[in-house]
Order: structure tokens, then C-alpha cells, then sequence
């Protein structure tokens, strides 16, 4: 646990959120400012920041991420319209939360990612 991580205050029970899902590795919130009608966020439950911070014995949790991103999406009922997973990393991408996560988006048409550029 991290001092003045909001994701870290949200597992430790210091700032109340409705946990949608918890094992021994990550949890899953709803994003509190919805970019999609589904928006919630898969978080490991040790503070790393960057994708650069974990060694292979974190492979499991990154592994443990991305299956319950799956059965959300599923529990969401996005399976068959599809869904986006997105980690944004660092300043070019807009990170906000120094808490390494995952977005889960879906429940509309989200675009096709611009790749012209
Ligand atoms: P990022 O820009 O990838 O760091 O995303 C951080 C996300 O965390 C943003 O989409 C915020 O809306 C979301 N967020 C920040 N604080 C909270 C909170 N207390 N509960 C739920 N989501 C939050
Ligand atoms: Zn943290």
C-alpha cells in the first residue's frame, strides 16, 4: 500500500467504493467519471505505476487482470457487442492515477482506434 494512492485508500477500505469484484491479486471499481455506459477499472492490488515496474513473478497478476477484465465484460453483457481494454501509461497518455489499472469500456460504439497518424 502506497500513502496518497486513491486506489490503494479504495482496497484498504479508507475511501468507500462499491468493490464489484476482489481476489488475491487485483479488484474491480466503476470509473467514477464514465467514459462509456460500462466503465470500470481491473487494479492490482500492489501499487505499481508503470507496466516497467513489474518482473515476470508479477506475471501471474497481470494474468489475473485481464481474466477478470474478461468476466466482467461478460457479467456486462458485452460479449458479443465487444468491449476495449485500454492501460494508459504515463504523461503522453493522460494517466491520471499513479496506480497501475485497466479500463474496461463498452455498452456503445467506441470507434475505431485512429491509426492514420
Ligand atoms: P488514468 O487516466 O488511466 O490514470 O485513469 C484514472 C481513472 O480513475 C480515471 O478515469 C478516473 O475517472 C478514475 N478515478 C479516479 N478516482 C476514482 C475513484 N475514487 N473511484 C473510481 N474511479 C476513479
Ligand atoms: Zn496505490
Amino acid at each position: 500500500m502506497t500513502s496518497n494512492c486513491v486506489f490503494c485508500d479504495i482496497l484498504s477500505g479508507s475511501i468507500s467504493s462499491d468493490i464489484l469484484y476482489r481476489d488475491d491479486y487485483c479488484f474491480a471499481i466503476r470509473d467514477i467519471n464514465p467514459k462509456a455506459p460500462v466503465h470500470i477499472l481491473v487494479i492490482p492490488n500492489n501499487h505499481f505505476t508503470f507496466l516497467y515496474d513489474l518482473n515476470p513473478t508479477e506475471h501471474p497478476m497481470i494474468g489475473a487482470m485481464f481474466q477478470c477484465a474478461k468476466k466482467l465484460a461478460e457479467a456486462q453483457g458485452l460479449e458479443d457487442t465487444g468491449y476495449r481494454l485500454v492501460v494508459n501509461q504515463g504523461s503522453d497518455s493522460g494517466q491520471m492515477v499513479d496506480h497501475l489499472h485497466l479500463h474496461l469500456l463498452g455498452g456503445e460504439n467506441l470507434g475505431a482506434m485512429n491509426t492514420s497518424n
